[in-house]
């Protein structure tokens, strides 16, 4: 029997949006259009090779409740923080933020001058349940370095958290949390089993079909067509025992990040950068940033 392949049921567009000291970006969850994917309440995009769009930063701001996960693809961000903690965030690196019960730090791009201006990265928010969400804050930097890539025909796969092919991302979880970034050639087709959970996909680079095969490849026998899916697009994906995602032909790559995680389905409340299950809980935490005392 062939495995059943996982279809796309929802397609959303990032919003541009303004936040941090005037940084200029896309929220892909988190907007009026997608609130949330459980476990994940927020994913931002910054991608531009204008500094003005970026320069001003993420001055001292706290978070409780939540995990911080930056992944840099081109540009360095710099981050300080409350407990004396810091470091670059570089190409390639994944800075895993546990923020717990609380911290406040800075985030501000690092950019070398004159043709280095291209900024290109993720700030992923992964909801903590009720019962970690004030636990001790802690770090995981992990260098590009120390990221796996499995690369097969035509696939270059980096396995932040999860795994694939047998291959186990570096990251630790609290719960299974799968992160991957995809690089296809034309035509070529990335194949994993479904993790379980809530599954989506972003495409960040090229057109995919996301399914099944793209439009010339249809045949009697062959695999049905996919969902087109275009740069830009989040696909959430249905049940199911495969995932399949072929690139486009005619074009250099096919690139997007999958990520899976098992939903908490717990309330959430939200207030700027806390996230909390009830709006007494999110009071509390800004009257602890107030008074000193959320870290
Ligand atoms: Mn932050």
């Amino acid at each position: 029997m062939e495995p059943r392949v996982c279809e796309a049921t929802r397609t959303v567009r990032g919003m541009s949006v303004t936040d941090g000291a005037g940084v200029r970006l896309t929220r892909i969850i988190g907007s009026p259009r997608l609130d949330q994917i459980d476990p994940f309440v927020l994913l931002d995009q910054f991608r531009s090779d204008n500094p003005r769009d970026y320069m001003a930063g993420f001055p001292d701001h706290p978070h409780r409740g939540i995990e911080t996960i930056t992944y840099m693809v081109e540009g360095r961000f710099r981050h300080r923080d409350s407990r004396g903690g810091g470091g670059l965030i570089q190409p390639g690196d994944v800075q895993w933020m546990t923020a717990g019960r609380g911290i406040v730090h800075s985030e501000m791009p690092e950019m070398g001058g004159k043709g280095e201006e291209k900024l290109w990265g993720y700030q992923l928010w992964l909801n903590l349940a009720a019962r970690d969400k004030m636990v001790e804050p802690r770090y995981q930097g992990l260098a590009a370095r120390d990221i796996p890539s499995v690369r097969q025909e035509g696939v270059r796969v980096v396995v932040i958290s999860g795994s694939y092919a047998g291959v186990n991302g570096p990251a630790r979880t609290w719960y299974p949390v799968t992160y991957l970034d995809v690089r296809l050639s034309p035509g070529a087709t990335f194949q994993a089993p479904r993790p379980e959970g809530n599954c989506f996909l972003f495409v960040h680079t090229g057109k995919v079909y996301v399914g099944g095969a793209g439009p010339a490849a249809g045949s009697a026998t062959g695999p049905a067509a996919g969902h087109t899916a275009d740069t830009g697009d989040l696909v959430l994906l249905g049940p199911g025992e495969e995932v399949r995602v072929e690139a486009a032909t005619g074009q250099p790559e096919g690139g997007f990040l999958f990520l899976s995680g098992v939903p908490h389905g717990e309330p959430v409340a939200r207030g700027g950068p806390f996230v909390m299950n009830t709006e007494e809980e999110i009071r509390q935490a800004f009257r602890d940033y107030q008074t000193g005392r959320l870290f």
